[in-house]
């Protein structure tokens, strides 16, 4: 059915280089339907043997476009055939506007790729009138390709790992300006990046800031470091990973004490796990009053303890950059039964290089507050992977414009502790 009184939007034009005869609606769907033809017929020749063309009537073929205001839109385009005056066989009229392949017209692959940073595929789909599965097909044959751009590493790179689609993500960021470089689907696929002879960039890199985790995948472990970016000379693990890591470990050194707790309190060791690992100050009155509890019961007397360890090993790495207060822990730490937390400690000073710099470094410090707004960053919908990065990247690919509070002030005694770290160039990186 075709109803030619229909009046064009004002925000629609037919696709380039061609011409609308008429409009419609598609009885099946409601998507608008429109009738065009090329603008510009080309009187080339015969593409086999160079001899003169006849038109020999047009045949109609449908492609989908960008729908306008919500409405999906489809277009028929009259492709004009030809017959050849000397060898008789027949082409067809080309027209850079439509991707034929794909029964899509170009415009309609750069407005999904542009959709798709800050909608989901699924409503993607809806807009377009399309076929979600179809969709998603076409969506990763385009970002397949779209992905191919090399990337220029920054001067001083952040390597960190983001939830992205449902799983953790290893992604590049620059850490002096707070932007995202790019997001990868798996460590696999960062490791292949980075020894890629495309990527030639990595000698720019001076300085590395990565989280502690990434050296579980025995690839950003110091030594590794230098192979990947040879001139290297300040290497960092972020404060943020080193607090989950020794958090983490602090969980599991408690574990009996968490389990002794458990039965005194008639909970499950799940609910005392979880509390242990909840910060104070975030804590509801109810929660923190059972902790106090712990101190007087003697199966959770020493948990209790530890609890207030760990509160106090965050405020020190996390909260205050307060380094006059690590040694102190450290006794403390100590005078646990079994000094169970010796396996922290160590972690700590083994890597003191590593982890004391982002204390002095202003950027840095700015980049672990930004770094932490990436991770926290919800991208809403069923996405997958290539549709979520696409998102995140244009979230955080420019500069971030809001103010970041500076760290407060240094001590004279940080400022001396801080002078006497020596970065990974001149004392090897060890100790
Ligand atoms: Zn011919």
């Amino acid at each position: 059915m075709v109803n030619d009184s229909l009046k064009r939007p004002l925000n629609s034009d037919p696709p380039p280089n061609t011409n609308c005869i008429s409009l419609s609606w598609s009885d099946d769907d409601g998507a608008q339907v429109e009738q065009v033809v090329s603008t510009t017929i080309h009187d080339l020749p015969c593409p086999y043997c160079g001899g003169k063309r006849r038109p020999n009537g047009r045949r109609i073929v449908r492609y989908r476009d960008v729908p306008i205001d919500g409405v999906p839109h489809l277009v028929d385009w009259h492709r004009q055939h030809y017959r050849c005056t000397q060898c008789g066989r027949s082409s067809n009229e080309e027209n850079p506007t439509f991707e034929k392949e794909r029964f899509i017209t170009k415009r309609f692959a750069e407005w999904i790729m542009q959709e798709a940073r800050r909608s989901n595929l699924a409503s993607i789909a809806k807009q377009a009138g399309m076929n979600q599965v179809f969709l998603r097909r076409l969506f990763h044959f385009l970002t397949a390709t779209n992905s191919a751009t090399p990337v220029r590493l920054p001067r001083s790179l952040g390597v960190a790992m983001v939830k992205v689609a449902g799983g953790n993500r290893p992604a590049l960021a620059d850490v002096d300006t707070c932007v995202l470089v790019d997001v990868f689907d798996s460590m696999d696929e960062l490791k292949q990046f980075l020894v890629d002879k495309e990527t030639p960039s990595s000698t720019d890199v001076t300085c590395v800031v990565r989280d502690i985790e990434l050296e579980a995948a025995e690839f950003f472990g110091p030594g590794q470091l230098r192979d990947l970016f040879p001139n290297v000379t300040l290497s960092v693990i972020s404060s943020r990973s080193l607090a989950r890591s020794a958090v983490a470990s602090m969980v599991a050194l408690c574990e009996p004490w968490i389990e002794a707790t458990a039965s005194a309190e008639c909970r499950s060791p799940i609910s005392v796990r979880k509390l242990f690992v909840r910060r104070n100050q975030d804590l509801k009155r109810s929660a923190s009053g059972r902790i106090r509890k712990w101190q007087h019961m003697s199966e959770a007397a020493s948990l209790f303890r530890a609890y207030w360890l760990k509160e106090r090993f965050l405020e020190i790495w996390l909260d205050d950059a307060n380094l006059t207060r690590w040694q102190d822990w450290i006794d403390e730490a100590n005078r646990l039964p079994e000094q169970r937390f010796q396996e922290v400690i160590t972690l700590v000073e083994s890597r003191w290089n590593e982890v004391t710099p982002c204390f002095k470094d202003l950027s840095i410090f700015r980049y672990e507050r930004w770094l932490e707004d990436v991770q926290k960053y919800e991208i809403r919908g069923t996405h997958s992977f290539a549709a979520a990065r696409l998102a995140l990247l244009a979230k955080f690919e420019k500069p971030s414009e809001a103010p970041l509070a500076p760290p407060s002030s240094l001590s004279e005694e940080e400022e001396r502790a801080i002078a006497n770290i020596s970065y990974l160039g001149s004392n090897d990186g060890s100790g």
